[in-house]
């Protein structure tokens, strides 16, 4: 017990030398702004939900249920002061949001070594409920292959084949190897992530509004009313993602490839 006390005070005190030097990297930007919270912008794209190893949701941030998705060890996420607050937005989570920057794992780290097995399941459980938690969908989990989103992980090193990582999670699909352009694909009822695509593995991309956007794209449009995925009639699936409420929450980065997906369709 001693010595559980002694590795808590330790953590406590590499926690908060760790963040007063960040402070300081962020100065207070303007001395007439009454903001107390200087290092945020509104596009909220830095908002936490929190998910252990296994991606079993935990609880959020002081911040809410939006944002980039972040995993953490669960004693850590204890240790922090974190607790299951749901993800009612109106219920913010215990653990400040620099904090939680901090110790959480991101896609785009997790990303740089490839993704392993146990990792995509991770991940996949992750999305699963994200994609759970979307207001007026528009389908159902219970729509989707086994009630679940999948993931597919496929990296093919052409110098050294042997280094190639392969994985999938809920049966996942294959869009062939180093396709990093297309971020989720739909075959019968199977709503598949592509995980290597920079869509999710760029730095601040894999966030709670552009997942429950996509899935409307593929969920509502295709699975569900059946929209083609090709040609103008392709369109409706961009127009039911880009006039959902998600939409507004999306990073910009997601909002440019949307549109000019869209006008593409337009044209075809
Ligand atoms: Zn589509």
């Amino acid at each position: 017990m001693k010595a559980k006390l002694i590795a808590i005070v330790l953590l406590l005190q590499f926690f908060s030398c760790d963040v007063e030097p960040l402070k300081e990297s962020f100065p207070d930007q303007s001395s007439d702004s009454k903001s107390t919270m200087p290092i945020y912008n509104s596009n909220n794209i830095n908002l936490n939900p929190i998910y252990d190893y296994q991606g079993n949701f935990m609880g959020t941030d002081n911040q809410g249920f939006e944002g980039e998705v972040l995993f953490m060890d669960k004693n850590i996420f204890r240790i922090l002061g974190g607790y299951n607050n749901g993800t009612d937005n109106s219920k913010k989570g215990g653990i400040p949001h620099q904090v939680a920057l901090h110790y959480g794992l991101k896609l785009h780290e997790l990303a740089k070594d490839g993704i392993s097995q146990s990792e995509s399941d991770m991940i996949n459980n992750a999305i699963t409920h994200i994609v759970g938690q979307t207001k007026s969908p528009g389908f159902r989990l219970d729509d989707l292959h086994n009630g679940q989103t999948s993931t597919n992980y496929s990296w093919l090193d052409n110098a050294n084949p042997a280094n190639s990582v392969f994985t999938s999670s809920n049966e996942g699909e294959r869009l062939g190897f180093n396709k990093d352009e297309i971020p989720v694909s739909v075959n019968g009822n199977k709503m598949t992530f592509n995980l290597i695509s920079t869509m999710w593995t760029s730095k601040g991309q894999f966030t709670v509004n552009n997942i429950q956007n996509a899935s409307i794209h593929e969920g509502q449009g295709h699975i569900v009313n059946h929209v083609p995925g090709t040609g103008k009639e392709h369109a409706k699936a961009y127009e039911m993602q880009m006039s959902h409420s998600t939409w507004s929450g999306t990073t910009k980065e997601w909002k440019a490839k949307v549109t000019e997906g869209y006008l593409q369709q337009l044209r075809d």
